[in-house]
């Protein structure tokens, strides 16, 4: 990297630290705050410490929340007898655009990964479990479709199953728009195994 004077510098090795920003997008950044005007630079300082002041999670379903109880679990207009168990809160975001799903929903805060030294006791689910207090009928479980995402459904299903609640797999099938020619061989044996009756 070129060398740019002390406060200039810091300010790129902060923005460096985000994911997915490598050196030159990380200086862009940073020239693009010293152009931008006062007021918006504090706005941009407010933002962040108000992002991590005020955000915390929801006690119930674990996700996002500026409240004791996020907007989800504390709408009665929602059925509690479902839960939708996802990865993080971008999937409650995702799911929630799809306008569905009327049930309530539980993040994990990952998958399990050995790999990555992730074990079941690092995830979100004694909290889950805490949940499943009687009311709970069936619990969808939507975490990615891959290695880690079905390592963790497999073992949630086989924690869930045995205290009487229903226990669902999201069906995983051929992106709308997309050719079947075109699909990959996982993603059609996976649109298979997922069919339903008309
Ligand atoms: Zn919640």
């Amino acid at each position: 990297m070129p060398e740019y004077i002390l406060p200039v510098t810091r300010l790129i090795e902060c923005f460096r630290r985000l994911p997915g920003v490598g050196s030159k997008s990380a200086a862009r950044m940073a020239f693009g705050v010293l152009e931008m005007p006062e007021e918006e630079a504090e706005e941009f300082c407010r933002a962040i410490r108000s992002a991590k002041h005020d955000v915390r999670r929801c006690s119930v379903c674990c996700d996002l929340s500026d409240s004791e109880k996020c907007g989800i679990c504390s709408d009665p207009g929602r059925d509690g007898s479902v839960i939708c168990v996802v990865e993080d809160s971008r999937a409650v975001t995702a799911l929630e655009r799809a306008h569905e799903y009327n049930g309530t929903y539980h993040v994990l805060g990952g998958v399990i990964s050995p790999m990555n030294g992730i074990t079941p006791d690092r995830l979100n689910v004694k909290e889950l479990v805490a949940r499943l207090n009687g009311d709970v009928k069936e619990v969808i479980i939507a975490t990615n479709p891959n290695i880690e995402g079905e390592t963790t459904a497999v073992y949630l299903s086989k924690l869930i199953r045995p205290l009487g609640v229903k226990v669902t797999r999201l069906a995983y099938g051929v992106p709308v728009g997309a050719d079947l020619e075109f699909a990959d061989s996982e993603t059609l044996a996976r649109a298979l195994e997922g069919r339903r009756e008309f």
